[in-house]
């Protein structure tokens, strides 16, 4: 128990840090040049928020979520999705009074009780999305067009972005009833999930994975046949925008996500061959949900995507990514006076190498394995001759040459070979 973590969650280790923290860099980087800002809310919220925003009928908040009390009796959960507590701090925090649009960005952990398996985890990581404040469709494909553009960033460009209108809650009602119509003669056949949704929120079982119910669903009617007007013209334009920024998608009409705020645009990103667990991220509009949530009438619209599925799918595809970290430089004490060790290390670190030193009162010959053992690039051994002559031995680790430089010019003799 003591040296066993929960089930679902992961260690990230050295070596595979490097990984996450370029893929984060990257994130930031592409927010940062579409012009989103960095926002960052408590990993717990009040229960009610999620009840609320992601919908008391859904998986999530039916099955999923890692709801407790406080001390204090407080209701609170530990948030399994992004966007609830970003509504929550643009209205709290009035962003909603300032300009618009507002566009946001967030990185971090979510934690949902589910069945573990690969790409399934109860503590995973989102990167996501958030814009308020613009109807246009042509912000739902700036956020598609940042996600494709991530990907294509990363190395793996042949994602697909599948593409469906959900209605507004002028249409969808609609569409519910002839669902429900449709399938009425067969609810003995579906299965239990579905004959639940179809009471509350019929469009879910358009998304059904159980066999039977999606031989059932083959010719149901689905979102894009019963659009209302101000729908389909959104949804129209949203195709216009894609096209003509030549962004790939497939219209897959059975899309509706697990998330009640949906409206309008519903949008995922997948890729072939990633099994069961093959939506590397997701998103779509919500324009009521800032509303719901008792806000002003604030359109929006957001996607997210799981970073641990990103890594995978990285991996699968064999994308290199810079694993660099470790110290490039090792100091050797040889017998140098104490402190002169100390000080060069000082300033090697101050002039901005990752440099380190042995702690462990090894032996010469030891330090000289555990600098290999590092894979360092340089080892310097300070020596007291060396040292009398104001010099330091330098080894460069690869050609196995040395030599002898002047302690001052440490910095600039490194800083040539290290190109910096
Ligand atoms: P969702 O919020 O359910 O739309 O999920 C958006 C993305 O987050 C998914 O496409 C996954 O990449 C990721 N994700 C969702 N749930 C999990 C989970 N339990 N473990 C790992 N990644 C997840």
């Amino acid at each position: 128990m003591l040296t066993t973590r929960p089930r679902g969650t992961a260690d990230l280790l050295p070596g595979e840090v490097e990984k996450w923290q370029y893929v984060e860099e990257r994130a930031r980087d592409l927010c940062r040049r579409y012009g989103y800002r960095e926002i960052r809310t408590p990993l717990f919220e009040h229960t009610e928020l999620f009840v609320r925003s992601v919908g008391a009928g859904t998986d999530i908040v039916e099955k999923e979520m890692y709801t407790f009390r406080d001390r204090g009796g407080r209701e609170l959960s530990l948030r399994p999705e992004g966007t609830a507590g970003v509504v929550r701090a643009f209205l709290e925090n009035g962003l909603h009074a300032g300009p618009q649009p507002v566009k946001l960005f967030y990185l971090g952990p979510m934690f949902r009780y589910d069945r573990p398996q690969a790409g399934r985890l109860r503590q995973f990581h989102q990167f996501g999305v958030e814009v308020f404040g613009s109807a246009d469709p042509a912000v739902d494909a700036e956020v598609i067009a940042l996600t494709v553009d991530f990907f294509a960033e990363l190395g793996t460009p042949d994602v697909q972005i599948e593409l469906n209108s959900v209605g507004c809650p002028e249409c969808r009602p609609v569409l519910a009833e002839r669902l429900r119509r449709y399938l009425a003669p067969h609810l003995a056949d579906l299965c239990g999930d579905c004959r639940r949704r179809l009471e509350r929120s019929a469009l879910r079982v358009l998304d059904c994975k159980n066999r039977a119910c999606r031989a059932l669903l083959a010719g149901a009617p689905t979102a894009p046949d019963y659009l209302c007007a101000p729908c389909a013209d959104h949804f129209a334009g949203l195709r216009r925008h894609l096209e003509r920024d030549g962004i790939g998608y497939r219209l897959n009409p059975r899309l509706v996500r697990g998330l009640d705020y949906y409206t309008r645009t519903a949008f995922e990103i997948t890729v072939p061959g990633l099994g069961a667990q093959n939506a590397l991220g997701g998103g779509g509009r919500y324009d009521g949900l800032v509303e719901e949530c008792g806000g002003p009438h604030v359109p929006a619209v957001g996607c997210a995507i799981g970073m641990e599925r990103t890594l995978l799918y990285l991996a699968e595809r064999g994308v290199e990514l810079p694993a660099r970290g470790g110290p490039e430089v090792y100091l050797v004490e040889a017998g140098a006076p104490e402190g002169a060790a100390a000080d060069l290390l000082r300033r090697l670190r101050r002039a901005g190498f990752a440099a380190d030193r042995d702690y462990l009162g090894r032996s010469l010959k030891a330090q000289m394995k555990h600098a290999a053992r590092l894979g360092v690039a340089f080892t310097l051994i300070l020596g007291a001759d060396e040292w009398a002559r104001g010099c330091v031995a330098v080894r460069h680790m690869e050609t196995g040459q040395q030599e002898e430089i002047p302690l001052g010019d440490v910095p600039a003799y490194l800083r040539g070979r290290l190109n910096r």
